[in-house]
């Protein structure tokens, strides 16, 4: 049994005390546990990022550059061995891990700008021989605490934007797939960030409280489910930190009658099923407007369904893989049998699917609902599984209000071959990343990522520009010289 730890100013770190078993789902059989950090482990990491602190944020943000450089080129050459590790502890398809990784390394790429997002604002002669700036100075430690379902991914919107503005970070991934982002972080050590600006921590609640109560911790990134980032937002509020925190998501696609319904639904079976629905951006939700279009929409989506190929993730001509641990595999299947009776129809019924060679994976088949209802704990409430709920609307009017008055707003998209309902819907729908033909509108890394209401708590995205703001104060100074005024005497009054 492999056990887990920390790495704390560089080093291999042993917590004491709790642990818990880490499971590859595909098989269902935990052959590593990860160490669950103590008060005074996550302690020890904070004060190994302070005492980094000083010498990093003098570093100049070129040198701060260069290492990402040199972790990018880490993380490809070593891109099969982070694919596997996802595999292994996520359950996720490697191609799908492949693009978990791409999308990591594109936020590495962008944190190799430092140099250029940190130059600041410069005015010259802002007043009579005055001379203003603003400068973006970084916070100080920082923590990052990230989700399982993209363990190699998120954690990389986070730490490299922090540390290349000039922070030094706790990192604190979830206990349900650990590895990836310990070897992630022996990589960064070895493409030269100095001991003590990136440390990680291993554990749960115990290890987030701390991390939210500790003063000298100065911001706090979060991505997870809804209850949880609302809970950090409002704890780490409380201590007077900055807080961004993402949460939860039921994403809705509106398949208008004139879209291109054979792209609507292969687009719709892939960003519903793939990493088994256990994306913050999957397609949870499709409205169909008009009734042709819906009887369509439902055929399309059921045919194409009888093709998804579940199974283990290491085989990559599989679709699907397995959830994450059982314990979410009944919950999803609980969310079905409620659906089933509260009323839905249940045209594609994937409850009982099992594997051959795989028995004790945590694997379910792609379901699929129609004439699911607003009312309906499956439409209000995030499975986070491989469940699609069709609804039907008359009119984009009435399909826009379902989203707007959803509690979510993360991800939307519309398929439709009218610009200028595509251009209406952009405009007015509440929600932070939307999509025309695109189901899954996750932005490039030089753009930000963030949901609107109950997806987002605090007011900066994570990654591309806002991980500047987030992760830098400004600080604006205004100067002159003796020689032009400054022996003029006392001034009581503005200058005008
Ligand atoms: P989670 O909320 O259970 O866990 C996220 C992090 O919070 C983990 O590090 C975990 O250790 C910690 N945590 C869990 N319970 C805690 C508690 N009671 N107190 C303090 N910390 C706690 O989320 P998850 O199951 O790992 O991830 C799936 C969720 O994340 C889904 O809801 C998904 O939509 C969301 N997500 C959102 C985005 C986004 O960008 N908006 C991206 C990925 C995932």
């Amino acid at each position: 049994m492999t056990v887990i730890g920390h790495i704390i100013n560089g080093e291999q770190v042993n917590s004491h005390g709790r642990t818990q078993a880490v499971f590859n789902p595909a098989t269902g059989s935990s052959e590593r546990s990860v160490q669950l950090a103590d008060a005074d482990t996550v302690s020890q990491a904070i004060s190994a990022a302070s005492a980094a602190f000083p010498a990093w944020r003098n570093t100049p943000p070129l040198k701060r550059a260069r290492v990402m450089y040199r972790l990018k080129e880490l993380l490809e050459r070593h891109a099969d061995k982070i694919c596997e590790l996802v595999t292994d502890e996520h359950g996720k398809v490697l191609n799908d891990a492949m693009g978990e990784l791409q999308r990591g390394i594109e936020n590495v790429e962008y944190a190799t700008a430092a140099p250029e997002l940190l130059k600041g604002e410069h005015s010259k002669n802002a007043g009579p021989a005055i001379d203003a700036w603003s400068e973006f100075q970084p916070l100080g430690v920082v923590a990052a605490i990230t989700p399982f379902n993209f363990p190699a991914m998120v954690p990389l919107w986070m730490w490299p934007m922090a540390v290349v503005c000039g922070n030094c970070v706790v990192l604190k991934p979830s206990e349900r797939a650990p590895s990836v982002v310990k070897f992630i972080v022996e990589l960064a050590h070895e493409a030269g960030l100095p001991k003590g600006v990136l440390n990680l921590i291993n554990g749960d609640k115990e290890a987030v409280d701390t991390l939210l109560t500790d003063q000298r911790v100065q911001a706090v990134s979060f991505v997870g489910s809804t209850p949880i980032a609302e809970y950090v937002y409002q704890e780490g509020s409380r201590h007077g930190k900055r807080v961004q925190a993402l949460g939860g998501a039921k994403n809705h696609a509106i398949v208008m009658p004139d879209a291109d319904m054979e792209n609507a639904v292969s687009s719709l079976i892939g960003a519903a099923f793939g990493s088994c629905g256990e994306r913050c951006m999957a397609i949870s939700v499709a409205v169909a407007v008009g009734g042709a279009a819906a009887d369509q929409l439902v055929a399309g989506l059921s045919a194409a369904m009888t093709k998804i190929k579940t199974g283990t993730g290491r085989d990559n001509s599989n679709d699907m893989g397995p959830l994450i641990t059982s314990a979410h595999r009944d919950k999803v299947r609980q969310f079905v049998d409620d659906g089933v009776s509260e009323g839905a129809t249940l045209v594609v019924d994937g409850r009982a699917l099992s594997v051959a060679d795989h028995p004790d994976g945590f694997f379910m088949g792609p379901c699929l609902f129609d004439h699911v209802t607003p009312s309906m704990r499956i439409y209000r409430e995030e499975i986070f599984g491989p469940v699609l709920c069709v609804l039907r609307a008359e009119s984009l009017e009435e399909a826009m209000n379902l989203i707007n008055d959803h509690e979510f707003g993360n991800g939307t998209c519309i398929f439709t071959r009218d610009g200028e309902a595509a251009r209406y819907f952009s405009d007015h729908i509440l929600v932070g990343m939307v999509g025309v033909n695109v189901p899954l509108p996750v932005p490039m890394a030089f753009h930000s990522f963030g949901g609107w209401k109950r997806s987002l708590f605090g007011d900066l995205s994570a990654y591309g520009p806002d991980a500047v703001r987030f992760y830098t104060r400004r600080k604006t100074i205004t100067q002159r010289w003796p020689s032009s005024g400054v022996r003029e005497g006392a001034q009581f009054t503005f200058p005008s």
